[in-house]
């Protein structure tokens, strides 16, 4: 089996480094058309250049595939509908996006200015939110559709410092667990992924201390975000862990808790007792979707 991508239109946000870079490489290599999009900041988000996202281009065409760039901003309603119409102007419409335009501004909660906050949250969440809403209403005429947000484990184990982040990259989680309900109908997933790769935005995280940043490769993050925004990968809903040497799905599962009568009176002396059971993470379950989640617990007698 080989994945090809010929005939499909492509964006990557934040593409003119890092992660990004390489998944607009990865996939204009394999046939696809690609909006390369960045607007050349720094990791906290500040400055512009078009020369990242420029130099992106350049490299896939010198490879003999087909790209533009895009310089627009995802963290504004406009900019993000405007990358949107990159792909529709130059390749007539869109079958993948891929929302990866991430910038840090860490510090702890108690010294982090609500501006330093709104800001990650809407490059993070809100701008992949902007594309995405833009891209939908073509994926659904289409009947077809490859959406990927960009999660991290810092969202969904907790990082020290990363407040903004965190809580930004949970909600691209969210947003998945549900999309992945109502794009079923029209052939659209909806995944999330949990990278690890030397970059930049990763270098400030200590984390090169641990790992060899030589081995730590956003090749082999691409390898994955290939597979998950093709044809061939029709599951949707999924966090996937990736990085050199590890992959993995991470899923919310829920304990067996505790039932009592309903009648019973419940008192939080009650509660102190029962909790050892109501926290016990033995036989955990994983539920597709609310529903199931109430059906399955209310059930219980
Ligand atoms: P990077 O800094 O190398 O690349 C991010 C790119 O996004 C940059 O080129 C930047 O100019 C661009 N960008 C920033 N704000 C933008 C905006 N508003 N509009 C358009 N482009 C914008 O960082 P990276 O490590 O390649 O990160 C890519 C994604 O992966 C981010 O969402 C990041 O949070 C996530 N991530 C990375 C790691 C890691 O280990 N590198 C881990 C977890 C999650």
């Amino acid at each position: 089996m080989t994945i090809r991508f010929d005939g499909q239109v492509a964006i990557v946000t934040g593409a003119g480094h890092g992660l990004g870079r390489s998944y607009a490489l990865a996939l204009g290599a394999r046939g696809a058309k690609v909006v390369v999009n960045d607007l050349g900041g720094a990791i906290d988000g500040s400055g512009g250049s078009k020369t990242p996202a420029d130099e992106v281009v350049d490299e896939i065409r010198a490879a003999g595939g087909e790209a533009v760039a895009n310089y627009d901003s995802v963290a504004e309603r406009d900019s993000a509908a405007n990358i949107v119409q990159s792909a529709v102007d130059a390749f007539g419409g869109v079958d993948i996006v891929i929302n990866n335009a991430g910038i840090v501004r860490d510090k702890t909660f108690h010294k982090m200015s609500l501006d330093d906050y709104e800001f990650v949250v809407k490059v993070h969440f809100l701008g992949s939110i902007y594309v995405t809403h833009a891209a939908y209403p073509i994926m659904r005429d289409a009947n077809y559709g490859r959406i990927l947000m960009v999660s991290s484990n810092s969202g969904l184990y907790g990082n020290f410092g990363q407040t903004n982040y965190s809580a930004a990259k949970m909600a691209v989680v969210g947003f998945v667990n549900t999309l992945k309900l109502e794009g079923a109908r029209n052939n659209i997933t909806a995944n999330a992924l949990a990278p690890l790769a030397a970059t930049r935005i990763a270098e400030p995280s200590g984390i090169f201390e641990t790992y060899d940043r030589e081995l730590v490769t956003t090749d082999a993050v691409a390898a994955m975000v290939t597979y998950l925004v093709s044809e061939d990968c029709t599951d949707s809903g999924n966090v996937i862990a990736a990085t050199a040497g590890y992959y993995s799905k991470i899923q919310v599962m829920e304990g067996q808790g505790v039932q009592v009568d309903p009648r019973e009176e419940m008192t939080p002396e009650r509660i102190a007792e029962l909790w050892p059971r109501i926290v016990s993470m033995d036989e955990p379950r994983a539920f597709n979707d609310a529903v199931e989640n109430l059906t399955t617990v209310m059930a219980k007698e």
